[in-house]
């Protein structure tokens, strides 16, 4: 017999689960997303994942109807329980290791932040960065708050035309359905701050992002008495031209600081993520100025509050500004400063003397930094090239320019049958009765799945078994195909297109699954496996030994060199011999790269080297048994050892474009034939491939716990944030 829940404890769950919804930490935990699925499974495809939407779908009578379920409650009860275990561990990492950010935290700055499929905030690799950034620092407990800006179209949604065109569409996010809630002052009213934009100001409200036990303010101009071009300033991610993008980042930089220093925050470091944000510099040099500060001495100030983290070796990926520019859009906020415009223009170029230089961002921000670093190695050395301009008197081994390599949020980055998976797996190994749903008392999964002792048992066969791991990836691969039927079985019936097509034949689910996805810039070379075009059919309809692809990515909506890739994929897809055995799933996502890295036996990079600074989809494969085969780049230049993965040419890269580009598609085909179809196809008589899950479990022990943001953000506190210059 069980009693019925009393009114008290109904309103508590009811306010419990209000609460939850509105903190980022259930997309990282897949039993409070149970929790909400479970309440609405119809609502929770449908919405898209989107616990807040979900809860306003369920009124508040079904809500208290539905916890006198006693099963459900009971649900609800654990997480609740161990969302407040997780807001309120003591001590944390970072009360033990840098207790000054507590009071003083770290300001991170980023034009983009990636969290969830349902704040679609994010253009690409570097705002699901800097989500990961802030997942990680509240798992680690440091003081840290995130600024951006809060776009309410987001970033475009893909979709594709009859002419296999790229087409760009936009939706209007509705706060009240997400995830974040307005920043209000003390009377309940939402706190206004104001910016110079171009001769005029406008008004910024902001809405608080919960991550965990962080905080990401979201800048947004959307408000009445702001001009209608004010207005839609924050409508769309690197919304429009360059008179868009440079008052966007005025916007971040001078607002977001203006931000903080309205809700008392006082940061004891700036951190830039990217030159967009560098724009915070002059709003802190103009308060000290203010304050009767020389500008000598502003400046020296300054540097020695802020570090910069710099993401790309693409020379265009660099914001520059004319001086007319810069004239127009920072007229107001200059006027102020008690400095001659032509000085501050100085600070953006690399040679201040020279007035037909364009003003640039990551110079600013190189110049008004006490630290800066590059996201891997080789991104590193790059770096300290391409900025050694900057520094004529120092050889090029000593620009201050240094190197923390990116990683991924682990946890966010499990589906739920992988996150089920491990719990199981942990669970199992101290037996005494732990279930998936209720793990025994005091163990601490989270600390666990993020530790090196864990990943380390994966060489252990007793630990867990060839043909546990196999089944694993069965199961994913599985999951792929299915999404990927539905997916193209639902863009198949907007284009409204009559033509059969048997989609439970697409794809093969025995067949070695190879994947690729990831934003379509050229540097990228999407179609570099289908440079050998007849041999990859080949390879692709052997029956024996069968292999298949599967594509996803959005181009820039300016990039129309980039939108040709997707249309030349989309139409091997549909129209040669290739039919059945690749497949482009549109609009990727985070939630379509959760599917993807699980679910692919082979995550496939080849960018052309060393465009790729870093590169993070491939760090998300580890955990799910996904193998990377790669162009040694960025952070798999680092963590290919030649037994955790592939690797496609070697450490170095030919002097021309052309070269690189003949070179690399014949190595990627050849350690594909070589390498990576017969060892996938090596079977013992059970059918296991002994030598594939054994690449499987060493990049488990050597990759896993290594790429994470866990391991980048204590390097973060430990080298940028907590140490001063001397
Ligand atoms: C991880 C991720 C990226 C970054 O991938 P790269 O490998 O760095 O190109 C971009 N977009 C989405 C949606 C992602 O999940």
């Amino acid at each position: 017999m069980t009693e019925p829940l009393s009114s008290r404890e109904l309103t508590e769950l009811a306010e419990g689960l209000d609460q939850l919804a509105r903190n980022l930490w259930w997309t990282w935990d897949e039993r409070a997303q149970e929790v909400f699925q479970e309440l609405s499974p119809r609502g929770w495809q449908n919405l898209y994942h989107n616990a807040v939407a979900v809860l306003r779908e369920v009124s508040g009578q079904e809500l208290r109807v539905r916890l006198q379920e006693p099963a459900f409650a009971e649900k609800v009860r654990k997480t609740l329980r161990a969302f407040a275990g997780y807001m309120q561990e003591r001590p944390t990492w970072g009360d033990l290791h840098a207790p000054a950010l507590r009071s003083c935290p770290v300001a991170y700055f980023s034009a983009e932040f990636g969290f969830h499929e349902t704040l679609p905030i994010a253009a690409g690799g570097l705002g699901i960065l800097a989500g990961d950034h802030a997942k990680s620092a509240s798992d680690a407990g440091i003081g840290f708050v995130g600024v951006s800006l809060f776009y309410r179209e987001g970033y475009f949604q893909q979709a594709i035309d009859a002419e296999n065109w790229q087409r760009e569409y936009y939706t209007l996010l509705a706060p009240k359905n997400l995830p974040m809630e307005p920043v209000l002052d003390e009377k309940g009213d939402p706190v206004v701050c104001r910016v110079e934009l171009g001769m005029e100001e406008a008004a910024f409200h902001a809405w608080r992002v919960n991550v965990g036990r962080v905080a990401v303010y979201l800048l947004d101009c959307n408000r009445e008495e702001n001009q209608r071009h004010f207005r839609d300033l924050t409508l769309r991610v690197y919304g429009g031209d360059s008179t868009t993008r440079i008052m966007q980042e005025t916007l971040l930089g001078v607002g977001g600081v203006r931000l903080l220093r309205a809700l008392g925050i006082r940061p004891s470091v700036f951190h830039m993520n990217e030159g967009h944000a560098a724009f915070l510099t002059l709003e802190l040099v103009r308060e000290k100025l203010a304050a009767g500060m020389s500008f000598e001495a502003a400046l020296a100030q300054t540097k020695a509050e802020c570090v910069f983290t710099t993401h790309t070796p693409v020379e265009a990926g660099h914001d520059r500004f004319s001086a007319e520019l810069m004239d127009y859009a920072m007229h107001r906020f200059c006027a102020r400063l008690p400095v001659p415009f032509a000085r501050l223009l100085e600070l953006g170029r690399v040679n201040p003397q020279n007035a037909h230089e364009q003003f640039c961002m990551t110079v600013l921000a190189l110049r008004l930094s006490r630290a800066a670093n590059a996201v891997s190695e080789l991104h590193g050395r790059v770096s300290r090239h391409m900025w050694q301009c900057l520094y004529p008197d120092r050889p090029v081994e000593e620009v201050p320019i240094g190197h923390i390599t990116n990683g991924i949020h682990l946890l966010g980055w499990m589906k739920g049958t992988v996150r089920r998976f491990w719990r199981n797996k942990l669970n199992g190994q101290f037996g005494a009765g732990g279930t998936a749903a209720s793990p025994p008392a005091g163990l601490d999964w989270d600390a666990c799945i993020n530790s090196a002792e864990f990943w380390k048992r994966m060489a252990d066969p007793e630990f867990i078994s060839d043909e546990e791991l196999w089944a694993l990836r069965y199961k994913l691969r599985r999951e792929l195909i299915e999404f990927a039927r539905r997916r193209l079985l639902i863009a198949r019936q907007r284009q409204a297109q009559e033509d059969f097509i048997a989609f439970d034949q697409l794809l093969n689910p025995d067949a070695l699954t190879i994947g690729f996805a990831r934003r379509f810039a050229t540097y990228k070379r999407a179609p570099l496996i289908f440079q050998q075009f007849d041999k990859v059919v080949q390879l692709a309809r052997d029956p024996a030994r069968p292999i298949q692809f599967v594509f996803a990515g959005k181009a820039h909506p300016r990039d129309d060199e980039g939108k040709r890739y997707i249309q030349y994929i989309l139409h091997l897809s549909k129209y040669s011999d290739l039919h059945g055995h690749l497949v482009f799933i549109e609009n990727y996502d985070v939630h379509v790269a959760r599917q993807m890295v699980s679910g692919c036996d082979v995550w496939l990079n080849t960018p052309r080297r060393p465009l790729e600074a870093s590169g993070t989809s491939g760090m998300k494969a580890g955990c799910a048994g996904c193998l990377n085969l790669s162009i040694l780049d960025g952070w798999w230049r680092e963590g290919y050892d030649g037994t955790n993965g592939f690797a496609i040419g070697e450490d170095a890269h030919a002097s021309s474009v052309e070269e690189q580009d003949r070179v690399d598609a014949a190595n990627l085909y050849r350690v594909l034939t070589e390498e990576v179809i017969p060892l996938f196809y090596q079977r013992d008589e059970k059918g296991i491939p002994r030598q594939w899950i054994q690449r499987i479990r060493r990049a488990m022990v050597t990759l896993v716990p290594q790429f994470t943001t866990r391991r980048m953000v204590r390097e973060y506190v430990e080298k940028y944030y907590l140490t001063r210059p001397e």
